[in-house]
């Protein structure tokens, strides 16, 4: 190249090199004008203490640089930022803190926040979570807890927070403060110290890449990490834009950094290279004692890989990973909740728990097998985690949910918003093969608002509005109130004394009489649970026939309830009270246990009440179970004249085959139609065509729930034979129903409604 071509390149080279910089200057993430003002002024000065501390940082041989996965998030932050940092490394982790505190470095990487550090450093979102375990030497007992250690000298790098918390909380262990963990280490090769604190990650560093053996994970240290970079909170644009910069950090990116130094690698191989070095001595050895001492060393080789595989998975993937999903699980979860709620924070840095629950999602496994099932909570997982941004974490806890952690949450409506996405994006189809379904999703939301510092409340509080959410809001979420807690702890006090109850005074039948409509008189009697709380009164049976239903009791409670039937029907009639049937209510959960036929008939021996006379009335959801059990059990009892009816007929299940199949010889039509039997048309027809139906299926059809002359008089006129309601009597105690009792009931209706009106006549 001649002087003067040089001499004209010269300044476009200058300028290309000066376009090359300032391009490599620019920060990739989008900033705000102060931000990108405050980072121009201060882009060459940014200073990173980091100390050598594997693999979170580790010094490489040769060129002494660094690397490790601190570094990592470091390069992708530089990157972020379009910057660069200057790195100081210290001797001592103990040396890096003094020189944050003393304002000597901008940056600190891989400090746990702690309040103290508070007071001169800002924490950005955790990158990182690491268990403190308990090293010894090989031979000690396989397993120990921090306080057997008292009295003797344990060894953990100065200046770290597992330092301050053996001080703080075992302060008779004779801690022993070494400049890095290596340190600590050979200490306890050679004897010097009883056991080591440190992280499972170090440990498994140190002694599979750094050939420190005979060392043994024996215990928890009780105190985990949570790493962050710690930024000089008097510039607190640092925290805020290294914060900026690490959300913009995607989840693969953070996945490819944890394999990279946090998976360890395959030993086995070493363990095959070495055994057929071996062999190879011994074929041409071929002395029995060669072979002796090579089936000794593989043995001994083997433990070595056992126990490298014990350390290698202990800083594995899976000890904060679901396995099926890859999402993180629930020790994660909350250990990074604990760490997010355990600080004072300001009203702005509010904590928030959505869980989502798939709703039915077993029917998937039923329907399309367990495989599938896998399938689908990968691919829900896959679809919740590109949702979320680079602070928030989902884990599936396990079964058909996944909670998702806001660290930085917004106001409610923006929740709202995001709880609706994530709802949304559950809810588009599944396309696998030539198979296409879908599934809703329900969500229940917590919030940390300032007073809570016990981290598995939030857990706690998520979970009880999503079980809110799922009774009355399917598909949709709630949020959390403490209404929801009152309500549990009140169900709580109750299911506790449910089960004494059953057998005192406290729990009790009433009785409903059943009348003909046309003449009023007596055809039977429906039993109906009570039970009076000494602290709560009169609680409704609706409310704790569910609650036996869900707490598993339902079948000693109905048990409980034929047997009470019984035997008042067997003295009613010794009494000499004339009636044709004493109804009994039957829930699924007892129906469907495969010895409720003979407890009935027990019940119906013990109690000398005539089976002709007992009336069990069970739902249409009986028939969505086994029919084939269910026809069985019905046979049993018919044939000993026990009679069934379909309580709350016409709410449930569409199919009326069941009808034909099994042997129902009554409907009992909900109350719900005859509310609206006098200005709804639609009740009106629903009721007719059921008479009709009744008749023409030789079955008997009593209406339940009238309680006006009006109601009383339509059906009057549609040829309705029987009812239940309080127009002719409210459910009664036992010693209330007498014969007079029952003469005035018939005279009294008949007598008010046909006098107020004249019965209406069908056309
Ligand atoms: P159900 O079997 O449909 O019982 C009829 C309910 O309607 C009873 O409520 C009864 O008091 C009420 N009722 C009767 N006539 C009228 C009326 O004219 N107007 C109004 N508004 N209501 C009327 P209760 O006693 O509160 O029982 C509610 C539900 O609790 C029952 O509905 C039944 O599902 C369940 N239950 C009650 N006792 C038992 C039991 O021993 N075993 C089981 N498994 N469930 C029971
Ligand atoms: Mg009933
Ligand atoms: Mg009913």
């Amino acid at each position: 190249m001649t002087a003067t071509l040089r001499a004209k390149l010269a300044p476009l080279l200058v300028s290309v090199f000066l376009m090359v910089v300032s391009l490599a200057a620019t920060a990739q993430i989008d900033l705000t004008e102060p931000e990108s003002q405050w980072l121009e002024e201060h882009r060459a000065s940014m200073k990173v203490g980091v100390v050598v501390m594997p693999p979170y940082l580790s010094a490489r041989d040769g060129d002494g640089g660094l690397e490790g996965l601190s570094m990592d998030y470091l390069h992708l932050i530089e990157r972020a930022l379009g910057t660069g940092f200057q790195h100081q490394v210290f001797e001592s982790y103990g040396a890096l803190i003094v020189a944050a505190k003393a304002r000597a470095v901008d940056i600190a990487v891989a400090v746990s926040e702690t309040e103290e550090r508070q007071n001169y450093l800002d924490f950005t979102d955790v990158y990182s979570h690491l268990s403190n375990k308990i090293y010894t030497q090989k031979g000690h007992s396989s397993q120990a807890e921090m306080s057997d250690f008292a009295g003797k000298r344990f060894a953990v790098p100065e200046g770290t927070a597992v330092a301050n918390y053996i001080r703080n909380n075992y302060p008779e262990i004779d801690l022993v403060e070494t400049p890095t963990l290596r340190a600590a280490f050979n200490l306890l090769g050679a004897g010097q110290v009883e056991a080591v604190g440190g992280s499972a990650a170090a440990g498994y560093f140190y002694s599979v890449k750094d050939g420190i053996d005979n060392i043994s994970i024996v215990g928890n240290v009780g105190f985990d990490y949570h790493l962050t970079f710690g930024t000089r909170n008097d510039e607190p644009m640092m925290g805020v834009l290294i914060n900026k910069a690490m959300a913009s950090i995607t989840p693969k990116q953070r996945q490819e950094i944890e394999d990279r130094w946090l998976t360890p690698e395959d030993t086995q191989r070493v363990d095959i290279e070495t055994l057929t070095q071996w062999l190879v001595i011994v074929g041409f050895g071929v002395t029995s004692v060669l072979l002796l001492i090579v089936i000794l060393w593989n043995r001994s080789l083997k433990r070595e890989v056992s126990y490298r595989k014990e350390i290698q998975k202990e800083v594995s993937f899976l000890a904060y990973h679901d396995e099926l999903t890859g999402a993180y699980n629930r020790q994660f979860m909350t250990e990074t909740l604990a760490e997010y709620v355990r600080l004072p924070r300001s009203k702005e840095q509010t904590t928030c728990i959505i869980l989502i629950g798939l709703d039915n999602f077993s029917l998937i496994n039923d329907f399309h097998g367990q495989k599938m099932g896998d399938y689908v909570l990968s691919h829900m997982s896959e679809r919740l985690q590109a949702r979320l941004s680079g602070s928030s974490v989902l884990a599936r806890n396990g079964g058909d949910e996944f909670t998702v952690l806001l660290r930085h949450s917004a106001n409610r409506t923006s929740l709202s918003q995001f709880a609706d996405r994530l709802i949304a994006e559950i809810s588009l189809p599944i396309v696998s093969g030539d198979q296409s379904f879908s599934l809703t999703a329900t969500a229940g939301i917590s919030i940390h608002e300032g007073e809570l510092y016990e981290p598995l409340r939030l857990l706690e509080q998520a979970d009880l509005a999503l079980h809110e959410a799922k009774k009355k809001n399917v598909g949709s979420y709630l949020f959390y109130t403490s209404e929801m807690s009152d309500q549990l702890h009140e169900n709580q006090q109750l299911v506790a004394s449910l089960a004494e109850a059953l057998y005192s005074d406290l729990f009790y039948l009433e009785y409903q009489p059943q009348i003909t409509l046309h003449s009023g008189e007596l055809v039977g009697f429906e039993a109906l649970a009570r039970w009076r709380h000494p602290e709560f009164g009169n609680v409704p049976p609706d409310k704790f026939i569910t609650l036996a239903e869900q707490e598993g009791l339902i079948v000693t409670l109905g048990d409980r309830v034929l047997e009470l039937a019984c035997k008042q029907g067997s003295e009613w009639l010794k009494q000499g009270l004339t009636f044709e049937r004493l109804a009994v209510n039957v829930s699924v959960k007892q129906f469907v246990e495969s010895d409720f036929a003979s407890k009935v008939l027990n019940a119906l021996e013990q109690s000398g009440f005539p089976a002709e006379k007992l009336e069990l009335e069970i739902t249409e959801s009986v028939f969505l179970g086994d029919r084939v059990q269910a026809k069985e059990t019905m046979g049993k009892l018919t044939r000993q004249g026990v009679c069934f009816s379909i309580d709350d007929f016409g709410t449930g299940f569409s199919s009326l085959l069941y009808l034909k199949e099994l042997p129902v010889t009554k409907l009992k039509l909900d109350q719900g139609f005859i509310r609206g039997i006098t200005h709804d048309y639609s009740s009106l027809q629903i009721v007719k065509a059921s008479l009709q139906m009744g008749s023409a299926l030789n079955m008997d059809v009593i209406v339940e729930g009238v309680e006006t002359c009006e109601e009383y008089q339509i059906l009057l006129g549609l040829k309705c034979q029987h009812a239940q309601g309080y127009l002719f009597s409210r459910p009664l105690k036992p010693n209330l129903i007498t014969p007079a009792l029952l003469r005035q009931i018939s005279t009294s209706v008949t007598a008010i409604c046909t006098a107020e009106k004249e019965p209406v006549t069908e056309g």
